[in-house]
């Protein structure tokens, strides 16, 4: 995401700081529930179904590995950690969000652009991480000076990443967390994540279950995402932001818009503003461009026309939005991250 305007950011979209100044993770820390939902979450991970895939790998099991690439739970793959200046402003800030990217997926987006990292492909430099090393990556991005801890694509690493996040918290951690998702979560793991994540961040990618069935193999992906972002909201509410205009907790949905209407974007909108609040944060973004094996299928092999991305724009006023961003439709051209170089979004 190279830009963003800010236009439909109304000046009273700006909600007061409610959370105080540390994050609401360190007192589950303090109180040792940081160290049993660790465990809690190992549990589900032996016969793993920390994901709705539920595809049961037994990650113990040595050379065992689940449907999205995951190995043992004791390990996370990590494919790049670094300060990400392309999220939405409040994320980003100026000091950048410390973005930690997890290699594999158990979506199969048919058109996904981190293909390189989400398949596991040959060519990209991911690391295999232990809770300890995982710790290590989070206290740089704090030294650093991020604004915050963006885990991206982490739910299959949740055993690992809360207990790093308990040894770094020892060492003086103590960024909020935002958690960057595909927005596909079960509710076990969502329960896991109850006051550990500050900043949800999920995608709404289709809202009709025979597109998500073609474009990514989950037709239940429309039904687990709204249960999911409806239990996102109920936890961190609305977005809140500090007197400088950084997020301390909330909810961002992303919606990426697809050519040819296939991302069903008015069903998503819809869903939104009447379930959830149209004073809801939406990020609404442009940058699809035909990537992986996008081209594989019927109406996927370009980008959004600006005649389709304008009706998508009408449908955010049709439905009262109130708060958020819309990507500049250029987006597209400028979008192309290389998880084969250190920073994924140097040019
Ligand atoms: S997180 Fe991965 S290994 Fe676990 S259930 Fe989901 S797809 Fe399977």
């Amino acid at each position: 995401m190279v830009s963003r305007n800010t236009s439909r950011q109304k000046p009273g979209g700006i909600s007061p700081v409610g959370r105080g100044n540390s994050p609401r993770w360190l007192e589950l820390h303090r109180s040792g529930e940081l160290a049993s939902r660790a465990e809690r979450a190992s549990g589900l991970a032996g016969d793993c179904r920390l994901c709705p895939r539920a595809c049961h790998a037994a990650r113990f099991r040595p050379g065992t590995h689940g449907l999205c690439g995951a190995v043992s739970p004791a390990e996370a793959l990590v494919a790049a950690s670094i300060p990400h200046f392309g999220e939405e402003p409040p994320v980003s800030g100026s000091r950048g969000s410390g973005t930690v990217f997890f290699g594999g997926c158990s979506l199969r987006c048919i058109f996904c652009q981190n293909h390189q990292i989400s398949r596991l492909e040959d060519g990209c430099k991911i690391v295999r991480c232990d809770a300890r090393e995982l710790a290590g990556l989070f206290l740089e991005l704090q030294r650093a000076g991020c604004h915050n801890l963006n885990l991206v694509t982490a739910t299959p690493y949740l055993p690992s990443i809360l207990e790093a996040l308990g040894l770094a918290a020892a060492d003086g951690f103590s960024l909020p967390i935002v958690y960057n998702s595909g927005g596909y979560e079960s509710e076990e793991t969502l329960e896991l994540l109850e006051s550990v994540v500050d900043i949800y961040l999920p995608d709404m990618k289709f809202g009709c279950p025979e597109q998500a069935r073609l474009l990514c193999e989950a037709p239940e992906y429309v039904a687990v995402n709204r249960r999911a972002v409806a239990e996102m909201y109920r936890q961190a509410g609305l977005l809140e932001l500090d007197s400088e205009g950084i997020a301390t907790g909330g909810l961002i949905v992303r919606h990426l818009v697809l050519p040819s209407g296939l991302a069903a974007t008015r069903e998503v909108l819809e869903f939104i503003a009447s379930r959830l609040s149209a004073e809801v944060h939406l990020s609404l973004m442009a940058q699809y461009y035909p990537a992986f094996r996008a081209r594989e299928l019927p109406g996927l092999g370009r980008p959004v026309s600006r005649r389709e991305y304008r009706e998508a724009e009408l449908w955010l006023e049709e439905f009262g939005f109130t708060n958020g961003w819309v990507q500049q439709l250029e987006a597209e051209a400028h979008y192309r991250p290389d998880f084969s170089r250190g920073d994924p979004f140097s040019s």
